[in-house]
């Protein structure tokens, strides 16, 4: 490894070795044991980094392409990474590429300190709209519920019992940098229960076998947690019967379900149906 200077002197490292250790320890991140270990996890593409600094997150190391030297926004968000005690790291396309795993990789790639939102600081209020997953396995449904959670207004998510990891390459790619926007805790169904037996609002269940459809419920004035089933077996009986009601979506044709994902995005759009106004964006 040599040493690079520009911009903030001695604090830009080049690096063309995959067997540099802080290559391999980036490269690790896409194993969950050492994201766990680390307590990091990796976001590519630089308005994604931009976005994640603005929203506070804290930034452990910036990787750029050497193609990307001399680049005002990158130079920027490298001084960024600097004051906030992070490392930069510039790099060859061969390292960029092994660490993303992909052909024709992004130009940027930050490290981040992980973050969850305990389950005990969710306490929501009228109008809020928290979604609980249980046990949701694939990582393109979870990055995409929390893109769909953010996309509506919605406060978080609650991930519940044994699930894919938010943190996983895949299901960051998948939320298109809403992972940095949207609060997410994880809890044991136990816990689960437990918190839910402390929320007055609406428990709203999604259920092949619900009774009610979705859209006669009148769901303003009051908080809303809406659960949803695992991918394959739906919610189990403890859960479903810790709702306070059990919603369908009817459905014509062959098919016995929704994806995930997708009742979840239908689910949020009839929820959220009064607070969203075209022209009335952020
Ligand atoms: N075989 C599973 C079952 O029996 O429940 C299918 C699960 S489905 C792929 C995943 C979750 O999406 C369900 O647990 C439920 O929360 C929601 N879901 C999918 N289609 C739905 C529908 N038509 N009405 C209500 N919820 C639905």
């Amino acid at each position: 490894m040599s040493e690079h200077r520009h911009g903030a002197p001695g604090q830009v490292k080049e690096v063309t070795s995959l067997a540099n250790p802080l290559i391999k320890d980036i490269k690790a991140l896409a194993l969950k044991k050492f994201r766990d270990q680390q307590h990091a996890f990796m976001a590519e593409g630089l308005k994604l980094v931009i976005d994640a600094l603005d929203l506070g997150w804290s930034i452990r190391t910036l990787v750029f392409a050497k193609a990307g030297r001399g680049n005002a926004a990158i130079e920027k968000v490298a001084a960024r990474t600097v004051a906030a005690g992070g490392t930069v790291l510039e790099v060859s396309e061969k390292v960029l590429t092994a660490i993303t795993r992909r052909d024709n990789p992004q130009m940027v790639v930050g490290v981040f300190a992980q973050r969850l939102m305990p389950l005990k600081d969710i306490q929501p209020k009228d109008g809020d709209v928290w979604v609980a997953l249980d046990r949701v396995r694939d990582p393109g449904n979870l990055g995409t519920v929390i893109r769909t959670v953010d996309a509506v207004g919605a406060k978080g998510v609650i991930l519940v019992g044994e699930t894919t990891d938010p943190f996983a390459v895949e299901t960051v790619r998948a939320t298109m940098g809403s992972i940095f926007a949207v609060p997410v805790a994880r809890a044991t169904t136990e816990a689960f229960l437990a918190w839910r037996k402390g929320f007055s609002g609406l428990v709203a269940g999604t259920h092949l076998k619900g009774a009610v459809d979705y859209r006669s419920v009148d769901y303003s004035g009051r908080p809303v947690v809406l659960l949803m089933g695992n991918e394959q077996q739906g919610l189990p009986d403890e859960l479903a019967n810790a709702c306070d009601k059990l919603l369908r979506i009817p459905q014509a044709g062959r098919a016995d379900s929704l994806n995930l994902a997708v009742a979840t995005g239908v689910m949020l759009f009839e929820i959220r149906r009064g607070a969203l106004k075209l022209g009335a964006e952020d």
